[in-house]
């Protein structure tokens, strides 16, 4: 048998868990996946059955190991990645979920959000957690939990139960129950973690009447988390990296240096800027996170998210059917100069950073006879790159009023990213390079990385980044006034479906 070592990365998300094997030069070898049911009790309500998120984690895992043909001892580590925020809580003795796991999305919790932004607890929160008050964090979905399931309070006050995040539960049940434990990405997601201080907060725990008995161990990024229980892959293996999806991602891209940009688009968006050792508080209601943790050290970044990216291409397609697969918008915007003045502000849920206006909803406007189905998909198209500077030019405002940050590398990933035009035209609005990397599963490779770094397939940082290879750079080349009138009346557009200045 060759002394070849790989890395199983679990990549458990909100619509699926996979398991990718990867091998000591970042290049999958064997994908295995499986579709995860949503649960919608209720509307607005989302839960997820964390036990058969667990059984399909380790089908995939045997699945991958058994396709990539490796044996439990080539694996050099086990790195996870996660849905972010969607909680569980299980019983210690049994290792029973005792509700089904709260998803991100789920907003039960939107009054509590509003009692405490009403009570002024919104600014020492931000403060703690680099985050603003919303239902879709933890900590409310925590205490929700505790208030509603009978016997809990009293069942947690005793030290009888456990709250994680998708990481934390697959960690515990890897392990047999034998480690509690988070990394430090995941844990800033809580609302119960203290960026800068790096533990829980007490007086948030308090605040949100939680025990800290309750909450797992937190660690580095690449760290020792325990070896999997002997009988689960015929071997023990060990779990040596662990990071949220986002999070992931940066690594996955290599953006380890201060002013690198990782922009995920998918249905929606998810752009991370990493700030270096400073954690920057945004004047635009970014957010504040940990972009890793290694060796003790945090590495900070701002965050900020579109809603619609590809979702506005499904609704073009399922709701207009305007076009039949979402890559036929990638001719039809080549095929033209211009929109000839249409623009889509696709507010369809509000619109987010910077304008957090949760009553905003979506326009076409500038239409004139010419305007046909070419232009409004390209429209479409172009209000992902208008978005982008929207959030680009907030995060350059914060990152300026602390110091000398440079916005100066974005890398790419998510399904959107095949469509050149899309690509070329980002760029163009932007004024930025955009670099696409040769491997776009960027957040399972993330989480191998981190993984490796661990088990030292990987001595540092920077051998990752020379692992990261660009499949194709776009570079800005429309002229400068057109790039300011274009986004000009992109945000004359937006104006005009603001409800709040
Ligand atoms: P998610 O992980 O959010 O489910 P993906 O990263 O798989 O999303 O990306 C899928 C999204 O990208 C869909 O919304 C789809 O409409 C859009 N998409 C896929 N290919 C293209 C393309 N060539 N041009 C424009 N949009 C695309």
């Amino acid at each position: 048998m060759s002394g070849r070592k790989f890395i199983l990365a679990l990549d458990q998300g909100t619509t699926s868990s996979r398991a990718i094997l990867f091998d000591d030069r970042g290049t999958p070898r064997a994908t295995a996946q499986r579709q995860l049911p949503q649960i919608f009790p209720r509307p607005g309500l989302v839960e997820h059955d964390a036990e058969q998120i667990w059984r399909d984690t380790v089908a995939m895992a045997r699945a991958a190991l058994s396709q990539g043909g490796a044996e439990p001892s080539q694996i050099g580590g086990i790195g996870v990645t996660n849905q972010r925020e969607t909680t569980v809580i299980w019983r210690r003795d049994t290792g029973k979920p005792i509700h089904n796991a709260i998803v991100w999305q789920d907003r039960r919790t939107a009054d509590h959000c509003q009692r405490l932004r009403r009570d002024g607890q919104d600014e020492l929160i931000r403060a703690r957690t680099g985050l603003i008050v919303d239902p879709y964090f933890s900590a409310t979905k925590i205490a929700w939990l505790l208030d509603h399931v009978e016997g809990a309070r009293e069942a947690a006050g005793r030290g009888e139960l456990a709250f994680g995040t998708m990481d934390c539960w697959l960690l515990w049940n890897l392990t047999d129950g034998k480690v509690h434990a988070t990394d430090a990405t995941n844990a800033a997601r809580t609302m119960l973690f203290d960026i800068h201080r790096q533990r829980w907060d007490e007086g948030l725990c308090k605040m949100f009447d939680i025990p800290i008995g309750l909450l797992p161990d937190v660690r580095d990024c690449a760290a020792d988390f325990g070896h999997t229980a002997g009988d689960l892959f015929g071997a023990p293996i060990a779990v040596t990296g662990m990071a949220g999806d986002q999070h992931a991602a940066l690594v996955g891209q290599a953006c380890f240096r201060p002013g690198m940009i990782k922009s995920t688009y998918g249905t929606g968006c998810f752009v991370m800027l990493n700030t270096g050792t400073r954690a920057v508080t945004s004047e635009n209601r970014m957010l504040t996170t940990v972009a890793y943790r290694l060796n003790g050290q945090t590495t900070y970044a701002l965050e900020g998210s579109i809603f619609i990216a590809g979702a506005a291409m499904q609704w073009l397609r399922d709701g207009l059917k305007l076009i039949d697969e979402a890559p036929e918008s990638e001719a039809l915007a080549a095929g033209l100069s211009s929109t000839g003045g249409v623009i889509m502000v696709p507010a369809f849920t509000g619109l987010g950073a910077p304008y957090w206006d949760a009553g905003a909803r979506g326009a076409i406007l500038g239409l004139t006879r010419d305007s046909g189905i070419a232009e409004i998909v390209r429209a479409g198209l172009e209000a992902v790159c208008y978005q982008s500077r929207d959030l680009l030019a907030a995060m350059q405002a914060d990152a300026r009023a602390v110091g000398d940050l440079t916005l100066d590398v974005l890398r790419v990933d998510g399904g959107m990213v095949d469509n050149n035009w899309l690509m070329q035209f980002l760029a163009d609005i932007l004024g930025l390079a955009v670099d696409r990397p040769s491997v776009t599963e960027t957040t399972a490779l993330g989480a191998a990385y981190l993984a490796g770094l661990q088990a030292g397939l990987f001595p540092s940082t920077g051998e990752v980044a020379g692992l990261w290879r660009r499949e194709a750079e776009f570079t800005p080349r429309m002229p400068a006034e057109l790039r300011e009138d274009l986004y000009d009346a992109w945000l004359a557009a937006v104006a005009r479906v603001r409800t709040v200045a």
